[in-house]
């Protein structure tokens, strides 16, 4: 059984590797590649907040993880969060964060669909990106995600991929495609904020890994597939800048 949903899930993403393995390859690399100490090391973790990812990071290794993650995994805790990181590492220590979306995968193969533990009927997964592009599809009028303070993580989400509406609504497969785009946005925005807070980084390094995880129904191992792994020298991180409007020359022509 675990064979056939391992070659379904290969098929899909050829890269994913089972979380076991993809847990002991990274850290064994920190330990032997790059000399980490683990006990000084400080797990963070950008992945959505949904119960079933609990079974595939690295919280049964590393302690404390800070958690900047919320639905779809976005780093919702921001600048704030990603100082109050920084100023968290142990003395002569390392940081460490680990990113990406989920998405389930049935025992046919189908994405964003999953056996949740206890239940025999399939639910999204993830769930707050089945529903962003629900919102998306909508034909009947353009969709607005509008600021809810209830309910402004799910907006936020929808508003990072509003953008790539079109490349998500006219790929062949949309539930794959958005999940793709929500890597690609937790990404860009871990490395903005870790560029933003890197005076604040009470360490030398910075390691980052990122990916898709892939949810399986319950007995079977979750995967991941890594994207991203690099390790950041504090000292010499390109501090961000921004650009003025002044510099456009569509604002000088006004
Ligand atoms: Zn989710």
């Amino acid at each position: 059984m675990s064979n056939s949903i391992e070659k379904l899930i290969l098929k899909e993403y050829p890269g994913a590797r089972t979380g076991e393995e993809v847990t002991a390859t990274y850290l064994s690399y920190l330990e032997d590649k790059y000399a980490a100490d683990l006990n000084k090391m400080l797990f963070a973790t950008s992945i959505c907040s949904d119960d079933i990812n609990v079974s595939t990071d690295f919280r049964r290794v590393l302690n404390r993880p800070f958690t900047m993650g919320g639905l779809g995994g976005l780093p919702y805790t921001g600048f704030t969060g990603m100082v109050a990181y920084g100023h968290h590492i142990p003395d002569g220590g390392d940081a460490f964060i680990f990113y990406g979306p989920h998405i389930g995968v049935t025992d046919d193969g189908e994405l964003g669909k999953m056996l949740r533990p206890g239940q025999k009927n399939f639910s999204n997964s993830c769930g707050a990106l089945v529903l962003a592009l629900e919102r998306i599809k909508r034909e009947d009028d353009v969709y607005i995600p509008i600021n809810d303070e209830f309910d402004y993580q799910q907006v936020l989400l929808e508003r990072t991929v509003m953008p790539f509406k079109q490349r998500i609504l006219e790929s062949s497969n949309p539930i794959k495609e958005i999940t793709e785009v929500t890597y690609e946005n937790i990404h860009r925005r871990i490395h903005f904020l870790v560029e933003k807070a890197k005076d604040e980084f009470h360490c030398d390094r910075v390691f980052l890994l990122g990916g898709v995880i892939l949810n399986t129904s319950p007995g079977m191992k979750d995967y991941v597939e890594i994207r991203n792994f690099e390790m950041l020298d504090v000292k010499n991180i390109t501090p961000y800048s921004t650009e003025s409007i002044l510099e456009h020359d569509a604002f000088v022509n006004m």
